[in-house]
């Protein structure tokens, strides 16, 4: 269990989990599942459509509340009240909006807001959120949005850009909070397949700057070549965890083996 004091300290994970439970009504669909990323590290979530992946990434931001186990981000633990019959709430919000600001989140769905220009988008939480300064948050954003390739989008509204346009959007969006951490939930899977490779080479230039990943993906090919790690949970349980090299080429599960045969990643050409 990750300890407030270790906060700072070297060998601190960015992000740890630890026996992490989570039911929707009597269905659990997390099992306890453990597991951390240290600084700079990209780990790789792999596994079946409804084994749980969604869930253990909006349980390390509190988008769900683990019913049991806890969540430290960079070694501060998130505050969870928990009370017999009743479901469990964060203890302290104010936390809650602190951690969500150093661990950000790509939906698979973008979730730009529909009603703000990129650019606006962009700056929105570091501006009201972070009550950083708008001229400086600015700067920044135009920065960014050049750096994914869109800086021409910036007074554009979402709907008008392509699916690639607006999951790059969304990850210069992430990135405008400056975070320790980055949480991608199949970042691709919305898009058309002819789009899927600029949003990726996005992912690949972070991870070759050191940052902090955890990407659940079902792009087998670009998971074994970003990743430091792979994980894969089945039904609520990390099954099978190591090095992509080996777990890509030697499975040991029956269950991993299976899973990577029906994704077919050994015949996708590497994008
Ligand atoms: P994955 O992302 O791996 O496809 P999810 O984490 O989305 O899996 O879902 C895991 C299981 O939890 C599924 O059986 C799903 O139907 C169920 N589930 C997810 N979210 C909810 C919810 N808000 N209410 C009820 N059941 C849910
Ligand atoms: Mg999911």
């Amino acid at each position: 269990m990750a300890d407030p004091t270790l906060a700072g300290r070297p060998n601190t994970p960015a992000v740890e989990l630890a026996g992490i439970r989570k039911s929707y009504g009597h269905h659990e669909v997390l099992h306890g599942v453990s597991l951390a990323a240290q600084d700079g590290e990209v780990v790789s979530i792999l596994g079946a459509s409804g084994s749980g992946k969604s869930t253990l990434l909006r349980c390390i931001n509190m988008l769900e509340i683990p019913d049991a186990g806890t969540v430290a981000i960079q070694g501060e633990a998130i505050a969870i009240t928990r009370r017999p019959g009743q479901p469990p709430r964060p203890a302290d919000m104010a936390q809650v909006g602190r951690l969500r600001a150093k661990a950000t989140m790509v939906f698979q769905s973008f979730n730009l807001w529909s009603h703000l220009t990129i650019l606006e988008n962009l700056i929105e939480a570091p501006v009201h959120v972070q009550k950083r300064d708008r001229r400086e948050c600015l700067a920044e954003a135009e920065a960014l949005l050049a750096r994914v390739g869109i800086a021409d989008k910036r007074h554009h509204y979402p709907a008008h850009l392509s699916g690639g346009q607006q999951q790059r959007a969304a990850i210069a969006r992430a990135l405008a909070m400056k975070p320790s951490l980055m949480l991608f939930d199949e970042p691709t899977s919305a898009l058309d397949p002819e789009l899927v490779g600029e949003v990726l080479k996005v992912i690949r230039d972070l991870a070759a700057e050191g940052r902090t990943m955890l990407i659940v993906t079902h792009e087998m090919g670009f998971a074994r070549e970003v990743s430091d790690r792979v994980v894969f949970l089945h039904r609520g349980v990390v099954e099978e965890e190591g090095p992509p090299a080996e777990l890509f080429a030697n499975p040991r599960s029956d269950r991993l083996r299976q899973f990577l045969s029906r994704e077919g990643w050994k015949t996708s050409a590497p994008r």
